[in-house]
């Protein structure tokens, strides 16, 4: 099959690798529809992270089930699913209890590489889930959308206690934060305050729910929200980008008592204690579990009630996978869908 391997920092390749099969009895094998590119590959990209080279790529995947192994129950070949970029068994405490991006079993997709024709799923009853379906064309991009940015926006959103009448601000405007704001007028907020200063993104995040914009960021940023909240801040932020930055404009946007959700992937956070200790803000975060919310998304979906897929504005071919990471490293690109 052909599949995205890094080579070095700014060096991706289509190349030959091996199919994968069946190893164990709880695994499918998948034929991708579509994959994508996360904002999260920028970082080996870009050499900030440190990763084993050469490395297969990608996280995000939606397809067609090819093959299952003899313990497999709740999906069947020719079934078309959406998984999360963490395996689970969905049966652990932890999963349980809705934190099965942290099960016990937990193994990372990314380590297999889903930007590519073919992908094994471990434990895929606790990770896969089937549309009612196979569905029509113009649907696949939300359902991959659904695989990663909308699941971790959403939780985002949840972690951040969105819900009616609540002041939303969302830091970050990639597709996790434009599909925050998606997600916090699913919930309910009232108003959603959305932190962008690129005029495409702004229009998206208004289409999506946003009632307000804010171009500052940092200090002026933070000063703004205040400005728009009475002075006290936003009941829930939303953080979606991941840097010491935007995690400190996201706490100090919040007002006390308010919840912060960061879902953006940490690189060189360190919160001041004092500081922290003196907000009296929640915090509340990480890998999203989106496992957790893949039912509820896909049947909002497949129902056509949200349209996430949206947030793809470049489409290529598996084989030009490159270019959709250099579009997306100089942010021509909010996200870049490669077809399969
Ligand atoms: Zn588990």
């Amino acid at each position: 099959m052909r599949g995205v391997v890094l080579h070095a920092p700014g060096d991706v390749r289509v190349e030959e690798r091996a199919d994968p099969a069946i190893l164990a009895p709880t695994d499918a094998v998948i034929r991708l529809s579509a994959t994508c590119v996360c904002g999260s590959d920028l970082w080996p990209y870009r050499g900030i992270e440190r990763v084993e080279r050469p490395s297969p790529m990608g996280h995000e995947y939606v397809g067609v089930v090819a093959a299952v192994g003899d313990e497999v129950r709740t999906v069947r070949p020719g079934q078309f699913v959406v998984g999360s970029f963490f395996a689970s068994d969905n049966t652990c405490e932890i999963c349980r209890a809705g934190y099965q991006s942290s099960c016990v079993d937990r193994e990372p997709i990314g380590a297999f590489g889903s930007q590519a024709e073919l992908l094994r799923v471990p434990l895929a009853d606790g990770t896969l889930v089937a549309t009612p379906d196979v569905p029509p064309d113009d649907l696949v991009p939300s359902f991959l959308a659904a695989s990663d940015v909308l699941g971790t926006g959403w939780f985002g959103a949840v972690a951040a206690e969105v819900g009616p009448s609540k002041t939303v601000a969302v830091v970050g405007d990639g597709a996790v934060g434009l599909l925050g704001v998606l997600a916090a007028r699913q919930l309910g907020a009232d108003r959603i305050i959305a932190m962008s200063r690129h005029e495409p993104r702004q229009k998206l995040a208004t289409e999506y729910g946003a009632t307000d914009i804010v171009t500052e960021r940092g200090d002026e940023g933070v000063a703004r929200v205040k400005d728009l909240t009475d002075g006290l801040g936003a009941h829930s932020v939303i953080e979606a980008v991941g840097t010491q930055e935007a995690m400190m404009q996201a706490v100090r946007s919040t007002r006390p008592g308010g919840h912060v959700g960061f879902v953006g992937v940490s690189h060189g956070v360190e919160l001041p204690g004092q500081e922290l200790f003196f907000s009296h803000v929640h915090l509340h975060g990480g890998p999203a579990p989106v496992r957790r919310f893949l039912p509820e998304l896909i049947d909002l979906i497949w129902n056509r009630r949200i349209d996430p897929g949206r947030v793809f504005d470049l489409e290529l071919p598996l084989d030009r996978a490159a270019e959709g990471y250099a579009a997306m490293d100089d942010r021509s690109a909010i996200k870049t869908l490669l077809t399969v």
